[in-house]
């Protein structure tokens, strides 16, 4: 294996719910969730229904030929990413978030090439210091962590980092020919810095005042997890394009990005492609997905179950204020998120908590040096709760002496 990874000491062999086991027997709650991925827990009983059925009656076509898994899957998207006045999105699947971006990015490029005026075609794009938007080049030109791009450059030209939540900043680094912006409503990697209110509306103002599109990146915050479809929702706003990725195929590779139809017309016949995106098995898996969320109500638990675990944490914050030095006028801020993603600020203890927490039968990720980053499924029930914050707090104690 390239070394690239530096995985946790265990194996992992099955999983149940919130629930996975490791190879010796062992059993974890998990709040890492796949990183984003597993926000109906492990093996839902309608997604591995749906992929064995799946499975055993095509497992893939290839994009030269319809299947109607995938017009599904399309219609579901483009009818939850609408642009609030009866506009529906047009959808292109990928195999991951990713993929997504890069579709994004390509069709935000094109666009603006095609209405180039005066021979000025709109290519700089702006993102955010601290945001992640993928590992390719494109998605990594984004990416506004300089310590991911180090060695891979150059980078993709016409690309500008501001620091996130400042509208001022964003205005400034526009230029004269903007095509795009690109935003996570809440970093994810990058600490879960949730957007400021106001901040998302102020850039959808800019973009439309500028004729720059502007690009919500849902792939870790959409499909339910922080309480509505979108976490643009909670400053009702609607993003010109959406990529959305994560949970959306249910554990099986599946990505998308969604464009309103007269942007979605730049990626016009031959301009993109990919040859396993929207698999039928994956397309199977989604459709079970999108269906478990909606039919059992699991968008208004996720708010909920989010605002009862950022209480937990809360209480864990106080109680081990001393022992991370703090004082109490440095507490607010550092438990942050909107329904099941949340971020605890412990400073740098996060690697040995995550450790300790994980010997111990909890699972979490980490969101830099410094916050445990926190991706519980939707399937958890307040004892999921209780039970994870205990566990953390034990591990907080044998951490923080
Ligand atoms: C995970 C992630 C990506 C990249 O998705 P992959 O499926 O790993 O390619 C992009 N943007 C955000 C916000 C993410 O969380």
């Amino acid at each position: 294996m390239v070394p690239t990874y530096a995985p946790l000491p265990l194996v992992v062999a099955s999983g149940e719910g919130p629930w996975l086991w490791d190879s010796a027997g062992k059993k974890y709650l998990d709040f890492a969730g796949g990183i984003g991925v597993n926000l109906l827990g492990h093996c839902h009983p309608k997604v591995v229904a749906a992929i064995q059925a799946q499975a055993a009656r095509l497992c893939h076509t290839s994009n030269a030929f319809l299947h109607r898994g995938h017009i599904e899957v399309c219609e579901r998207l483009s009818l939850l990413c609408g642009n609030g006045q009866g506009d529906n999105g047009q959808v292109f699947l990928t195999n991951s978030g990713t993929e997504a971006i890069e579709a994004a990015l390509k069709c935000v490029r094109r666009y603006q090439y095609l209405r180039a005026e005066k021979g000025h075609t709109r290519t700089r794009l702006v993102t955010a210091s601290g945001g992640f938007h993928g590992r390719s080049m494109g998605g990594l030109s984004l990416t506004g962590q300089a310590k991911l791009q180090e060695g891979f450059g150059p980078m993709l030209d016409d690309v500008v980092h501001v620091p996130f939540g400042d509208l001022a900043a964003l205005e400034a680094a526009m230029g004269p020919h903007p095509a795009g912006v690109f935003l996570e409503p809440i970093q994810g990697n990058g600490g879960v810095q949730v957007a400021p209110e106001g901040y998302l509306s102020g850039v959808q103002d800019l973009c439309r005042r500028l004729g720059a599109l502007f690009v919500a990146d849902e792939i870790q915050t959409g499909m339910g997890r922080t309480g509505k479809w979108w976490a643009y929702e909670h400053d009702n706003v609607h993003p010109d394009l959406v990529a959305v990725a994560k949970p959306l195929g249910g554990g099986l590779p599946l990505g998308a990005m969604v464009a309103q139809k007269d942007i979605a017309a730049a990626l016009d016949t031959g301009k993109h492609g990919t040859t396993f995106g929207g698999n039928p098995v994956a397309c199977a898996a989604a459709l079970a997905t999108l269906d478990v969320l909606e039919g059992d109500d699991l968008i208004p638990k996720a708010a909920a179950l989010g605002a009862g675990w950022m209480q937990r944490l809360e209480a864990l914050m106080l109680r081990f204020a001393d022992r991370l030095k703090l004082a109490p006028a440095d507490i607010p801020g550092r438990v942050r998120g909107r329904g099941l993603i949340v971020g605890m600020e412990v400073g740098e203890h996060a690697k040995a908590i995550r450790l300790e927490a994980t010997k111990r039968g909890f699972l979490c990720v980490l969101a830099g040096p410094s916050v445990l980053r926190f991706l519980p499924a939707v399937v958890m029930d307040e004892s999921h709760l209780d039970h994870g914050a205990e566990v953390l707090a034990d591990a907080m104690e044998a951490v923080l002496l």
